[in-house]
């Protein structure tokens, strides 16, 4: 099935933490298909924070939506441990945007993602990935926008 996930890091060394999540996840039952650019984006809440690198991938995965998200947990959590050690807190975030068409109101998994649509964050480089996605409110992504300030990196 074809899924979308958004990363995000705040701390340490953005791009490694971006990078080295990407590779985790990338085994013989997730094929990475797409990889947006590295957003430099606002803290979302607490603006009293480092700003964010955001990057959404668009992958093919054998697993089911509820296995895929233990596996972005085991991911967050071998990289947060790591990341503990030297900065004290979580560097890493991995959310399934979207998976296929599916609809999840599970306490452990929401689908799709509930700020899917509000974030510009997420709506900017899935936007880069997927110009002709309908969001699952039907509005094309090229007219939703979303709220904060993003800047692409390159
Ligand atoms: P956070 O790390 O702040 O993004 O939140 C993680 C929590 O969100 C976990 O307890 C997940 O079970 C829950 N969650 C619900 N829906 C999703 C989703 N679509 N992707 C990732 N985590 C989700």
């Amino acid at each position: 099935m074809r899924a979308f996930l958004g990363l995000g890091s705040n701390l340490g060394d953005r791009a490694l933490y971006l990078k080295e999540a990407i590779s985790a996840l990338e085994s013989p039952t997730i094929k990475i298909l797409a990889t947006s650019r590295i957003y430099e984006t606002e803290p979302w809440g607490v603006m009293d924070q480092p700003q964010y690198w955001n990057q959404v991938i668009e992958i093919e995965t054998l697993f089911e939506p509820l296995d895929l998200l233990h596996v972005c947990q085991e991911i967050e959590h071998r990289l947060g441990r790591e990341r503990k050690v030297h900065w004290g807190s979580r560097t890493i975030d991995i959310d399934i945007l979207i998976y296929d068409n599916r609809v999840s109101e599970s306490e452990e998994l929401t689908l799709p993602h509930p700020y899917l649509e509000e974030r510009a964050f997420v709506l900017a480089p899935l936007r880069e990935i997927a110009p002709t996605l309908v969001l699952p409110s039907g509005r094309a992504i090229q007219v939703v926008s979303g709220e904060g300030k993003v800047f692409p990196l390159s």
